[in-house]
């Protein structure tokens, strides 16, 4: 889906999906360079990352596994409180394995901190982040991801795999919501 078939639901689109392309193919030379010779498993935690998954490990030049995790964050509303419940589990054994988790965004932190311990306790090789976009939240919480798309203002945003009430995520572009559409 393209934004002219949600002409008036985004206020301003932040990453067409050309600069979404161009930035993955960066973060995968680096992600190469760093991995050289090592085997690589990378987990994409579910739903959101479904986008950044497929681009970024199409755009990585050499052998890879992928697999999945579903973890949902209580908390009020929209806040996510770090108390997170494992919905389906990885189908791999990871321990000795070189892990990079793969997600869309990163707002508090608290999930993918929440994240990082559990699969530390398999004992893998080595557990990195990677994300498409951060906000300046989770720079509060001492969650180190090694690897960035962007960092974005905090505002709300939709589109390549995220969503609002589960529409958007077909949207090729990111952008944000207008407010009248949360009414
Ligand atoms: P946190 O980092 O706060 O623990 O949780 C991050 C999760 O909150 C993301 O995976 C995403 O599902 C949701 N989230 C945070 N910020 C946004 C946003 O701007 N737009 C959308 N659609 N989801 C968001
Ligand atoms: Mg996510
Ligand atoms: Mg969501």
């Amino acid at each position: 889906m393209d934004e002219a078939d949600v002409a008036g639901d985004l206020v301003e689109v932040l990453f067409t999906e050309e600069q979404i392309l161009a930035r993955l193919a960066e973060m995968a030379k680096a992600i190469e360079a760093d991995y050289e010779g090592e085997d690589l498993l990378v987990v994409g935690v579910l739903r959101g990352a479904v986008m950044v998954m497929a681009d970024l490990s199409r755009a990585l030049d050499r052998h890879l596994e992928m697999d999945w995790m579903a973890v949902s964050s209580y908390g009020s509303g929209t806040k996510s409180s770090g108390v997170v419940r494992i919905l389906k589990d990885l189908d791999t054994d990871i321990s000795g394995r070189h892990v990079l988790i793969v997600d869309e965004i990163v707002d508090t932190g608290l999930t993918l901190s929440w994240l990082v311990s559990n699969l530390a306790s398999r004992h893998p090789a080595s557990v990195r982040i990677a994300t498409l976009l951060r906000k300046p939240e989770a720079v509060k919480v001492d969650l180190d991801v090694a690897y960035v798309g962007w960092d974005i203002p905090n505002e709300f945003v939709v589109g390549y795999g995220l969503d609002y009430n589960e529409r958007y995520r077909n949207l090729r572009c990111i952008g944000t919501l207008a407010p009248h559409v949360y009414a």
